[in-house]
């Protein structure tokens, strides 16, 4: 039997939404940067079978992964068009980024040389070289940009290496404080001035690119040849505190079935630890998904869901496969009912970022970490 047969806990992506975001991602752009699409981490847990024939359709030509075991899925998914690994590749595994035409982030000039030292003779490895300019990640770092020049200078001088860009990453593009928007506008300066003076010296070196989400929402600049959209393209917020904006709308809805109705008397107590007793007579509903599916146990007593377009609250604590709702105040619940863990019934809605938040966490988390055993159901 297919997972997504079982109607027990299901993802539902909606790529009409992604399209859309897609959209609306390329309308705020508007020809000032090229569009990369971060699909890393099995684009953000929606699902690389689903998501990425979408994307393609909505004509998207460059992604961006995070290894490459992720690069050569999405070559086998057909993706044509030019693939990024942001992170780290073994230099023993130079052949399979030839062999699958993979750009490949450069993190220090020692790292190149080695990618050179595993590289086939006569073969180049294509790359984008990573400039640190203030998130202590990845990528070379130096106070003077004659000094990244030079060391950029000198990778692209390696004969296994095509060196066909330059990137940073931004760290608070998503804040509003005075301190960190001087923070990221000293980032983006650094990283064009260090552009600039590759030109001068016409490096070849093709194109620079610092943009993530927030970037592109508070940051814009023509400068950046791309942006690296991930989180907006699903439809979540880079900061929970700042409104997402554009209408963009969230691509993943997180669904299960209602397994059993029981109506008990008032202190009774519900789930591993007693943490939650009934105070009155209270309807129980039982519902298939719990922390293994990736549904935090944080939220154990805490969040509410949707049933039947109202809302009821979790009680007790989040199990591995099954979690319990106060539903007396929710007529008619029964048995193969759908919950909606987050996503949209009737008129409410609850996000993943308003979740995430409400445990310290981050839509981003949330939605990387929905378990392989869910299955996501793509909707058109
Ligand atoms: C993950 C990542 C992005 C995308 O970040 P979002 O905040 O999801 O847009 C862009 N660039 C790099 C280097 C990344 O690691």
């Amino acid at each position: 039997m297919n997972k997504k047969e079982l109607k027990r806990a299901w993802a539902e992506i909606h790529l009409d939404r992604l399209k859309n975001n897609i959209s609306l991602c390329r309308e705020r752009l508007d020809g000032r940067c090229g569009l990369i699409c971060v699909v890393k981490a099995n684009c953000y847990g929606h699902g690389a079978e689903g998501v990425i024939p979408a994307m393609l359709e909505a004509g998207v030509d460059f992604f961006a992964v995070s290894n490459i075991i992720e690069a050569i899925e999405l070559r086998e998914l057909g993706v044509t068009g030019s693939i990024l690994i942001l992170g780290y590749t073994p230099p023993r595994n130079a052949p399979e980024l030839i062999r699958y035409d993979i750009i490949q982030a450069i993190t220090e000039y020692d790292y190149a040389a080695e990618l050179c030292g595993c590289c086939p003779t006569g073969k180049t490895v294509r790359c984008h070289i990573a400039v640190d300019t203030g998130m202590s990640r990845i990528g070379i770092r130096s106070d003077s940009v004659l000094e990244l020049r030079d060391t950029c200078l000198r990778i692209a001088a390696l004969g296994g290496i095509s060196a066909e860009g330059i990137f940073t990453h931004l760290s608070v593009a998503d804040s509003d404080k005075p301190e960190d928007i001087a923070y990221t506008r000293d980032q983006i300066e650094l990283i064009c001035s260090l552009k600039a003076e590759l030109d001068g010296v016409g490096s070849g070196i093709k194109s620079v690119h610092f943009l993530n989400s927030a970037g592109a929402m508070y940051h814009i600049d023509p400068r950046s040849d791309y942006a690296r959209l991930g989180i907006v393209l699903y439809g979540l917020k880079p900061d929970y505190s700042r409104a997402l904006g554009l209408g963009l709308e969230p691509v993943m809805e997180l669904k299960a079935c209602v397994s059993q109705v029981k109506t008990v008397e008032a202190g009774v107590s519900v789930s591993y630890g007693r943490t939650f007793v009934t105070e009155r007579e209270t309807r129980i509903a039982t519902v298939s998904i719990g922390y293994a599916d990736g549904y935090p146990r944080l939220l154990s007593n805490r969040a509410r869901v949707l049933v039947r377009g109202r809302e009821a609250k979790i009680i007790g604590r989040v199990c591995m496969d099954q979690l319990m709702i106060d539903v007396s105040g929710v007529p008619d619940v029964r048995e193969g009912d759908v919950v909606t863990l987050f996503g949209r019934d009737g008129g409410l809605e609850i996000t993943a970022d308003e979740l995430a938040d409400s445990y310290g966490s981050i839509g981003y988390e949330l939605v990387c970490g929905i378990s392989q055993r869910v299955p996501r159901i793509y909707i058109n």
